[in-house]
C-alpha cells in the first residue's frame, strides 16, 4: 500500500501563503510601459501592418496571383486581378492586383502570405497601432497597404521603362521612372481624360 505524502505546509498559513507571490514581485524591477506616451521599438522583424511595395519606377509588384490569400490560414485576405493595357499599366507584366484587401479583424500577423508571394510584392512593417472601434475601419484597401512613393516613382498607371520588360524589373535593371514618365488616365477607376486635364 502506498505511504501517504506528509504534509509540509501547516494548514493555517494556506490563507496568507497566496500573499508571498505579491511580496516578492514588490521588490522585483518594474515592467510597466508608458504607452501610448511612450512607445517602444519594435524588434527588426517584428510582423505589423502590411506594405504593398512597388519597383524602383513606381510600376506595383503586386501581379495580382492571389496566392497570399490562398495561403492565409484566416481567409483574411481579399484579392481580385486584372490585365495591364498599354494606355493604363500598373505593373510591368500581363496581370496586377485591381482590388486588395486585408481584414485586420481576421488577420493573426502570422506572416504565411508574405512567404507565399512570388514577387515579394508584400511584407510586413513594423506598424502595430492596427486597433480600431469599428469593423469597417479594419479593412485596408489597396490604397492604405501600397507602399509611398520615393525619388525617382511616378505613381500609377504609367508606362513601362522604354525596352525593358518584366524580367528586367526583377532583374533590377530598372532603377528609377524614364525621363518624361506621367501618370496615365485610370480609366478602370472612374477617370477620364478630361479629370486629368482639369486637374493639370
Ligand atoms: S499575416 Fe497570416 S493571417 Fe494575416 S493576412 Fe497574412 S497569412 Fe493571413
Ligand atoms: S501580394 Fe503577392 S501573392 Fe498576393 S496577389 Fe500580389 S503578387 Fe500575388
Amino acid at each position: 500500500m502506498a505511504e501517504e505524502p506528509k504534509e509540509t505546509n501547516p494548514g493555517f498559513l494556506n490563507p496568507v501563503a497566496g500573499f508571498g507571490v505579491t511580496f516578492k514581485a514588490m521588490f522585483k524591477k518594474r515592467l510597466t510601459e508608458q504607452y501610448p506616451e511612450q512607445k517602444k521599438t519594435t524588434a527588426p522583424r517584428f510582423h505589423g501592418r502590411h506594405q504593398l511595395n512597388r519597383h524602383p519606377d513606381g510600376l506595383e509588384k503586386c501581379v495580382g496571383c492571389e496566392l497570399c490569400a490562398w495561403a492565409c490560414p484566416a481567409d483574411a485576405i481579399y484579392v481580385e486581378g486584372a490585365d495591364n493595357t498599354d494606355e493604363e499599366r500598373y505593373s510591368p507584366g500581363e496581370r496586377y492586383g485591381r482590388v486588395y484587401q486585408i481584414n485586420y479583424a481576421r488577420c493573426i500577423l502570422c506572416g504565411l502570405c508574405i512567404e507565399a508571394c512570388p514577387t515579394r510584392a508584400l511584407t510586413m512593417t513594423n506598424e502595430f497601432e492596427l486597433a480600431d472601434s469599428s469593423r469597417a475601419n479594419l479593412i485596408y484597401t489597396k490604397e492604405q497597404l501600397l507602399a509611398g512613393l520615393e525619388e525617382g516613382m511616378v505613381d500609377t498607371p504609367h508606362a513601362i521603362y522604354p525596352g525593358t520588360d518584366e524580367q528586367d524589373y526583377y532583374r533590377g535593371l530598372v532603377t528609377e521612372a524614364a525621363p518624361g514618365t506621367v501618370r496615365q488616365v485610370a480609366v478602370s477607376e472612374g477617370e477620364s481624360p478630361e479629370d486629368q486635364e482639369v486637374d493639370a
